[in-house]
């Protein structure tokens, strides 16, 4: 009996449509998800498996549902004088912005973003039955401010997506800009800053604008400066009442105890954990030169990967470059590639296997 997909009572809004699927593939230099290439020291293992084993005993009771210390750790951090009151956390940053399109978007409404920008914000607007509106980015990336204003004077969307440092083009946005679309826009603004910690020196975060703008929100995560992608912490700050709104969407005990205590002990070595950002900062810069140099097109990066091109067939050079163990991403406008900020090492293999693949 072949029962497929097809033959379940999907939800009519689901069918064709694709999942998420950056490739895993078991190859020795791995530059597709933007991880952060540095493993944490034995030592923070260590001290990760301490906290642990703490917890352990006493895992037959539900975790804090509110996460207070978490939030409290990550509020410090951000600084901008945030308390756990602006801070919301949650499975990655995916489930941050779950959780908003429940609370914010949802069937009637409508959520909009920048393309090319981050494949999830369609998918979780489609999952969780809020239409999608795409605005298309010019031809350097950016976006063009009266392009974008008039798109949410026509669709009055209750969700706008602003990614900054944007992924797949490493493009930044000027605050000038999410002011005056939070100032235009007739429900909340997300300003994606996932990469925020590899921005170039006097790129400006959002978070500079909260006290300002109460229906802004910031959302970040420990996935990537962090090298935490494995633990699965992603957060907000926002006004207190945006994380008001958060409780009535998420699951009781959504993070667990487990997740919190290696999050918790992750903060405590912010300085370790963060440490390799600048010296990835300067890879990419190099590597942006290098590309150049090749006569490739590159997009300036605030990131910690690079988009790259053009490419006649951009699947040939991603298959080849797979075929010498590299592997990168086939992702964003036709004819661009994306590779993550990996070790000197890394780096090097990607150079000689995309010469290799050109040639
Ligand atoms: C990687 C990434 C995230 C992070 O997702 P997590 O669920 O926190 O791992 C969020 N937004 C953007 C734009 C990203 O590229």
């Amino acid at each position: 009996m072949s029962f497929t997909l097809n033959d379940l009572p999907l939800r009519e809004d689901l069918r064709g449509r694709s999942p998420y699927g950056a490739p895993q593939l078991d190859v020795p230099v791995v530059l597709n998800t933007n991880e952060n290439p540095h493993a944490p020291s034995p030592a923070l293992a260590k001290a990760m498996s301490e906290a642990v084993a703490e917890t352990a005993l006493g895992l037959n009771r539900y975790p804090d549902r509110d996460a207070v210390r978490l939030r409290e750790d990550l509020a410090a951090y951000l600084g901008h004088g945030l308390g756990s009151a602006n801070v919301w956390a949650a499975n990655g940053s995916n489930e941050i912005l779950q959780q908003l399109l429940q609370a914010f978007g949802g069937p009637g409404r409508t959520a909009m973003g920048f393309e090319p920008s981050y494949s999830m914000h369609p998918i979780i607007s489609r999952a969780t039955g809020t239409e999608w509106v795409s605005v298309p980015r010019d031809a350097d990336f950016r976006i063009d401010i009266d392009r974008a204003l008039a798109a949410v004077a026509e669709h009055r969307p209750s969700v706008v997506f602003l990614t900054s440092p944007n992924n797949p083009t490493g493009t930044a946005l000027e605050l000038d800009a999410i002011e005056r679309l939070a100032q235009a826009a007739p429900g909340v603004v997300v300003v994606d800053e996932a990469y925020a910690e590899f921005r170039r020196e006097g790129t400006p975060s959002a978070l500079t604008l909260l006290d300002q703008h109460p229906k802004v929100i910031v959302s970040r995560t420990m996935s990537k400066a962090f090298a935490l992608a494995g633990a699965r912490v992603g957060y907000l700050a926002a006004h207190p009442a945006v994380v008001d709104a958060l409780q009535l969407v998420r699951l009781p005990y959504h993070l667990s105890a487990v997740t919190q205590a290696v999050a918790i002990t992750a903060l405590g070595h912010a300085d370790e954990l963060l440490g390799a950002v600048a010296d990835l900062r300067a890879e990419r810069d190099d590597l942006v030169a290098w590309l150049r140099a090749q006569g490739f097109r590159v997009a300036d990066s605030d990131a910690n990967f690079v988009l790259f091109g053009e490419f006649e067939d951009r699947a040939r050079v991603w298959q080849d470059m797979l075929d010498q163990q590299v592997l990168i991403r086939n992702v964003g406008p036709p004819g661009w590639l994306r590779v993550t900020i990996g070790t000197p090492e890394e780096m090097g293999a990607f150079r000689e296997a995309l010469l290799g693949a050109t040639r």
